[in-house]
């Protein structure tokens, strides 16, 4: 099955990666492939699901036209700069060009250990990997820029995390590309002029073809951050680890580890387990985008131009981030209540039910669906806190079009549950698939009501609920 492959990042100078093939795994066994997204690509998915095919998600055949690389970069992790990450259990195969014309990246995450693997095994095991694979796909649903799953296996080996032996597994991603904030750290840090030229000149090529300079290329990032940001908000996402490395420069998200949706409604909620200090909490999110925004900014300063002139260009970009991303955020919220197209003073409006939802618990998924099926109030420890927010809601939405359309389209059904992924993957260890398999399908349509996904859609009850996510590398 030839895959139509053109590596323009293989092409870099030798100093952006290390060359070299993703170790095989004992025993290959397929999990799941990605069909409507190997269409896409211009892959045969009977060939994907295929032995062959599962051998190349699992690394064991790199397929014709591949040039496997594990790709350097650094990166601010909470806040503190580690000079050297790189891909220490990825490897990118290669760049997939589709029959339209768009490229993208096919990386196999758990694929062996690779020159930045530091301590750790270079594998992935069961748990993350599922979970990324149904998170990515979910948000694919939703209509939010991420990476996305194109199929994952079991490697037929065990991996060693926390005292126990758990089942290894590899996921295969596709991307518009692997840039990061810390891939222009990496170089800033070692004072690589030319590799900062030539790494802004791809990225420009690859993402944002209609730039010319590098302030461009920031300004442009900046307002991709802006959107996707206001994605995740209206979403309830939280991203958990939103260190530059696990920052892209498409505006995509990646890296999906201990990420969260919000249930009950708190602004400063975190999942995270390693997140002590509640750094990336849900409120976090836009200033955080914008502190990373800021260290790529201050990696092309000698691309912008010189001394105080350039810091002040880069300045005013960055300046743009708060504006953009409260235009997304009030577009995208707006609708969740109905309002087609909220103007800046329908702010107060969205932010008074945010307040009440926080301090009642509600749930934030069903709260918003609720406002179209009248069950909005019952997501309230006091549903008088819904009721009394209620008529100026009201009010203002009589003068819309068609609310109900526009909330429909806003306010999912579904999202990935903490619990429910849990419960997917504990199922999947014990060898009971089903679950993983039947999550996935719900997800595709988060938008659509369906009786039999009632339980993916019910809020956990307090036993159910999970307070803590590990990244679980
Ligand atoms: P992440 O937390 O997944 O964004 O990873 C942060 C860094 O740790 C990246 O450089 C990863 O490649 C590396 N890393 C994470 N898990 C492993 C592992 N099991 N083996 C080697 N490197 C890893
Ligand atoms: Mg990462």
């Amino acid at each position: 099955m030839p895959l139509n492959f053109d590596n323009s990042y293989a092409r870099l100078p030798e100093r952006f990666f290390s060359a070299l093939p993703p170790v095989a795994v004992a025993n290959p066994g397929a999990i799941a492939v990605n069909r409507a997204l190997a269409a896409a690509l211009g892959f045969e998915a009977d060939w994907l699901a295929g032995p062959e095919g599962t051998a190349m998600l699992a690394g064991n055949l790199v397929p014709e036209g591949a040039e496997p690389i594990a790709q350097a970069y650094a990166g601010h992790q909470f806040g503190g700069f580690v000079p050297q990450l790189g891909d220490g259990r990825a490897i990118l195969l290669g760049e997939i060009v589709t029959p339209e014309g768009g490229r993208f990246d096919l990386t196999l995450k758990g694929a062996g250990r690779t020159p930045f693997s530091r301590g750790g095994d270079g594998r992935a095991w069961l748990g993350p990997v599922l979970r990324e694979y149904v998170v990515s796909e979910a948000m694919a649903a939703l209509g939010v820029p991420t990476t996305r799953a194109l199929g994952c296996v079991t490697t037929g080996e065990t991996v060693y995390r926390d005292g126990v032996h758990k089942p290894g597994a590899v996921l295969a991603r596709i991307a518009a590309s692997h840039i990061r904030v810390g891939t222009f750290e990496y170089f800033a840090a070692r004072g690589d002029e030319d590799a900062l030229a030539k790494l802004c000149n791809h990225t420009i090529s690859r993402h944002f073809p209609e730039d010319d300079t590098a302030l461009d290329l920031l300004a442009s990032v900046t307002a991709a951050q802006a959107r996707l940001i206001a994605a995740w908000m209206s979403f309830g996402f939280i991203h958990g680890v939103m260190n530059t490395d696990n920052c892209a420069l498409s505006g995509e998200t990646i890296d999906y580890g201990p990420c969260a949706f919000l249930e009950a409604y708190h602004p400063q909620k975190v999942f995270s387990s390693i997140d002590a200090r509640g750094r990336y909490a849900y409120a976090n999110q836009p200033q955080i985008a914008l502190w990373n925004l800021a260290q790529l900014g201050s990696c092309l300063l000698s691309l912008i131009g010189a001394g105080e002139q350039a810091v002040s260009e880069a300045q005013a970009v960055l300046d743009g981030f708060a504006p953009a991303y409260q235009e997304a955020w009030l577009a995208r919220m707006g609708r969740k209540i109905g309002i087609a197209r909220a103007n800046p003073g329908d702010r107060v409006l969205i932010e008074a039910l945010l307040n009440r939802m926080a301090s009642e618990g509600a749930d934030f998924t069903r709260t918003f669906r609720g406002l179209s099926t009248g069950t909005a109030a019952q997501e309230f420890a006091d549903p008088q806190a819904f009721e009394t927010w209620a008529p100026d809601w009201r009010a203002r939405i009589a003068r819309e079009k068609d609310p109900e359309a526009v909330m429909a389209a806003a306010n999912p059904v579904r999202i990935p549950r903490n619990h429910r992924i849990e419960e997917m993957i504990a199922a999947a260890v014990a060898g009971d698939y089903a679950p993983f398999h039947r999550l996935h399908a719900a997800l595709a349509a988060p938008f659509t009501p369906a009786e039999s996904f009632a339980d993916l859609e019910a809020a956990p009850r307090p036993e159910e609920r999970v307070a803590r996510t590990f990244c679980g590398t």
